[in-house]
């Protein structure tokens, strides 16, 4: 339920000191004049023991203290894998779990997420990318608030959610092949990686804003800002003061152009594998705006992403089997379902199908493996309606015994990713990393041949033929769970999966 009206009326509520406040400031800083709209989210950086009275976006006022952050690190890279963190709000305890794919908590009459702990910051390659220097940050918004204004945010992609690989807010990166045990510097991601097929996702403005940089093109009197101009790269400022940047696109829209202004949704680009990808294509998005320590950092925007997409795609059902896990062969992982979402609020059934054939039902199941390798689990979940979502669980296996023997790592994608019908032709791209022994093979779920293919084992990350590429027509409508591996010299595999939705052929279509 959205409470539309009282938004609104809270919104009007804000403008008003905005504009004074503008009005004051509008000499001090003309780089960074006070934005025109407030955001409904509130931010509280807080060390352990400390308590700060927040003001919502409604008026209300709550009083938010953090009581312990409990950081669980892996035993390869000492890389925080997973952060709980216990908070008192108006004197109730709530223990959250930072990023990692969890969405805001409804809690004691308001809303509260964490999308980063310190420890995210303290072995980070990044520096400091959230702008965080105390214990936790906290994020607050009012009770059945909407995350982010509806009307001002769309889903930056036109494609499907969890087509591909992600690496969402501080999960380790882990697609390019870039995680190993002997790298003792962590990067841990700080925006919205969504892998997709390269140069087929048109990539949107998800917020309108003016053109601070577009490739090098930069826009003057923006020094103080985050803007670190790359050919592949376009920052928009929205009118929250938000910086919010496009990275690897492979072309960029040629409307977009320094100083102009961008609409909703307006194009910005095509997704590729441009400039720091690491040879994966994907859109890195990342939002920017100050932070409680006056510093620039990070603003999380997985919520943003998912609340965005279900508003404007309305699915019936989202499974989340994500992030990838990272674990030394014998030793024990959790793969966990529970963040998965229907519309009906109900599941049925989490049935989990294992690369060696097995299979176990139930939200979480446990795991260890013998083999490195990379790993792809499907998750298979049912509502209650019958409704059925699928996604994969990536789990990165290092050998024990031999750890700087790495695995290869996969990236397969596809497009288009919506409104495939039966006899559509359906464009498949895979690159493997870390190898360029043997090939991929592919196969489409359908009872159609295997395919191989040969990519370049990102040798060079920016070659412009680095992904192979080969199309499928599926025959039937139907959930296709479409599998890829390749294997290397040591016999180590990865392997990775797409679900293909193909819908029913158009009547008289015929294509
Ligand atoms: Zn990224």
């Amino acid at each position: 339920m959205k409470p539309t009206v009282f938004f609104s009326r809270a919104a009007s509520l804000w403008i008003i000191p905005a504009a004074l406040l503008c009005w004051f400031v509008a000499e001090l800083n003309a780089a960074e004049p006070t934005p025109a709209r407030t955001a409904l989210v509130r931010v509280a950086d807080l060390d352990v023991g400390e308590a700060q009275e927040v003001e919502l976006a409604n008026r209300e006022s709550v009083r938010v203290k953090l009581l312990s952050v409990d950081e669980t690190r892996d035993a390869m890279r000492d890389a925080v894998r997973r952060a709980l963190v216990r908070v008192e709000i108006n004197g109730r305890s709530l223990v959250l779990t930072s990023a990692t794919y969890h969405l805001p908590l409804s809690f004691a009459g308001m809303q509260i997420d964490c999308p980063v702990t310190k420890g995210c910051v303290g072995n980070s390659s990044e520096g400091n990318a959230w702008g965080l220097l105390k214990d936790a940050r906290l994020r607050l918004w009012p009770a059945g608030s909407p995350w982010i204004e509806q009307g001002t945010f769309v889903y930056p992609l036109k494609q499907r959610w969890f087509a591909s690989h992600t690496q969402m807010a501080n999960e380790p990166t882990f697609v390019d092949g870039g995680e190993s045990p002997s790298a003792k510097k962590i990067y841990y991601h700080y925006g919205l990686d969504s892998g997709g097929a390269e140069g087929m996702v048109e990539i949107v403005a998800a917020a309108a804003g003016r053109v601070i940089a577009a490739g090098k093109a930069t826009l003057p009197g923006y020094d103080d800002s985050p803007v670190q101009a790359r050919y592949d790269v376009v920052y928009l400022l929205d009118e929250r003061g938000w910086y919010h940047r496009y990275s690897h696109l492979q072309t960029i829209d040629p409307a977009v152009r320094p100083g102009a202004q961008v609409g909703l949704g307006q194009k910005v680009g095509v997704l590729g594998k441009e400039g720091g990808s690491g040879g994966w294509s994907h859109l890195h998005y990342d939002i920017t705006s100050r932070q409680p320590s006056g510093l620039w950092g990070i603003q999380e925007g997985y919520a943003f992403l998912w609340e965005t997409y279900q508003r404007q795609y309305a699915p019936k059902i989202m499974a989340v089997a994500r992030p990838h896990q990272f674990v030394a062969t014998g030793e024990k992982v959790v793969l966990d379902g529970t963040k998965s979402w229907s519309a009906s609020g109900k599941f049925a059934r989490y049935d989990w199908t294992f690369t060696d054939g097995t299979t176990a039902s139930g939200p979480t199941v446990e795991r260890s493996y013998a083999e490195s390798g990379e790993y792809s689990e499907i998750l298979k979940v049912t509502d209650s309606r019958g409704e059925v979502g699928y996604d994969f669980a990536m789990v990165v296996v290092i050998d024990k015994a031999a750890p700087d023997r790495l695995p290869p790592t996969i990236h397969p994608a596809f497009a288009p990713t919506m409104n495939v019908r039966a006899g559509d032709p359906v464009t498949f791209k895979v690159r493997t990393f870390r190898t360029t022994a043997g090939d991929e093979t592919w196969d489409f779920g359908d009872g159609s041949g295997k395919v191989k293919v040969k990519s370049d084992g990102n040798v060079n990350s920016l070659a412009k033929d680095g992904y192979a590429v080969t199309q499928h027509r599926f025959a039937k409508p139907g959930h296709y769970l479409v599998r890829v591996e390749r294997t290397n010299e040591h016999g180590q595999k990865a392997i990775g999966h797409l679900h293909v939705p193909v819908e029913t052929a158009a009547s008289g279509a015929g294509k």
